[in-house]
């Protein structure tokens, strides 16, 4: 039995992880499991699972949860600091990190130390810090196995493929909600439609930033990092059908993809079986539903944060940290109907454009960076738009 812990258990990838689990409960064993609030749910799963240790990390004190009501196998912990020392102690042998936003940065590095492997769904850790990512897996000789589906859908298609034969990594996007909305009707775009993806079943950062389009943004970053290579060998192309989740493109011309039905389940069952694969139906692709595939260039006019987010990227330091925690700022604003959708990318462009950047920063400078900067943005946006 593989010792699985999930980060984020409460949010739409630990549930397709848990559905995961349930399917394949002769392979994995859940022993470390949180959420940030959602305490109804890590108690209904922590029973269901007979969970070893579970956090609530957003509680460190008031909202404790009666220890009558949990299962006598399961301890209960509290707070970000209790979770850190756990994965410290490394008992555990894939974590999941499915924490929202940057907040799963502090726990991807702390796992990362422990050599065990880290299944990321957490792409904002990649974009604040890849750098440091890298030196701390060069240093315990873990592996990042990515869950993002479109960096899934590249791992296995470079398989052990050397980098100096890939000419090309050609993300693929939904192109969102609003890909055929005439852009003379973005200023009526409302929450509502903002928060209705056509293909993806997604927690509501992940959601927004796939109608603008920064998701594709932070996930060419995040693929920077991943697979080491220069950001003019990495882009993006408009496939609405997200069947074909990423393509590589090598010197010779071929082209090789993963396709395969649009659910996270399959690259977190991946993550948790890599190197080998598990006969599962749980996941079900069927090759004569496959038609009419297509695939279209990015419009600058219509997806402006895409096109941020990739210079941004190119800048590095401590921009991909700003740009993510205003980013974060300018979603929270959005959920509160206090700015419109194009305000977005206004908010966040503007406030870029008055900061300095800081070439390679440590941990500490990122997370500080982090916060001031999330709550300069909430404070002062209306200077911004
Ligand atoms: P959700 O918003 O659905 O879930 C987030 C999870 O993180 C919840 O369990 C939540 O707990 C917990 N959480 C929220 N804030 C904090 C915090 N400050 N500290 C610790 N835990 C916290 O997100 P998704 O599942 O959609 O996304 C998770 C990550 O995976 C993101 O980085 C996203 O970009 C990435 N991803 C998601 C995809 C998807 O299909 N959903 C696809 C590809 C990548 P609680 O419920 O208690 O608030
Ligand atoms: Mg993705």
């Amino acid at each position: 039995m593989k010792k699985i812990a999930i980060l984020g258990i409460s949010g739409s990838i630990g549930i397709s992880a848990i559905e995961v689990i349930r399917k394949h409960n002769d392979e994995f064993e859940i022993v470390l499991a949180t959420a940030h609030k959602n305490k109804t749910k890590l108690l209904e799963l922590s029973e269901e699972f007979q969970i070893k240790n579970i956090v609530l990390t957003g509680s460190d004190n008031g909202n404790k949860v009666d220890k009558t009501n949990l299962p006598l196998k399961t301890k209960i912990h509290y707070g970000k600091n209790s979770l850190l020392e756990l994965l410290n102690d490394g008992n555990f042998d894939v974590v999941l990190n499915a924490v929202s936003g940057s907040a799963g940065l502090e726990y991807s590095m702390e796992i990362a130390k422990t050599g065990k492997i880290l299944a990321l769904a957490n792409k904002e850790s990649l974009v604040m810090a890849g750098h440091l990512l890298e030196k701390e897996i060069e240093k315990s000789g873990t592996q990042i196995i990515p869950v993002d589906s479109e960096h899934s859908a590249l791992f296995q298609a470079i398989g052990a493929s050397p980098s100096k034969y890939i000419r090309k990594l050609h993300l693929t996007a939904s192109g969102g909600p609003f890909r055929d909305l005439p852009l003379e009707k973005f200023p009526d775009i409302t929450l509502k439609q903002t928060l209705k993806h056509p293909t993806w079943n997604m927690g509501a950062k992940v959601t927004i930033d796939s109608a603008t389009m920064m998701n594709k943004g932070l996930e060419i970053i995040e693929a920077h990092w991943l697979f080491k290579m220069p950001y003019d060998s990495i882009d993006a192309i408009i496939h609405k059908q997200s069947i074909v989740h990423s393509l590589v493109e090598y010197c010779d011309g071929s082209i090789i993809a993963q396709l395969s039905s649009p659910t996270m389940k399959l690259p977190i069952l991946y993550s948790f079986t890599y190197p080998e694969r598990l006969e599962s139906d749980l996941i079900k692709t069927n090759i004569f539903d496959l038609q009419d595939l297509t695939f279209h260039k990015i419009e600058p006019a219509r997806y402006p944060l895409f096109f941020l987010a990739n210079q941004v990227g190119k800048d590095g330091g401590l921009l991909p940290t700003i740009m993510n925690s205003v980013n974060e700022a300018a979603i929270s604003l959005f959920l509160e109907k206090k700015i419109h959708f194009v305000q977005i990318h206004k908010l966040v462009k503007n406030y870029l454009s008055s900061v300095k950047n800081i070439s390679e920063p440590n941990l500490e400078t990122i997370l500080t960076a982090n916060r001031i900067n999330f709550e300069k943005a909430l404070k002062d946006y209306k200077q911004y738009i």
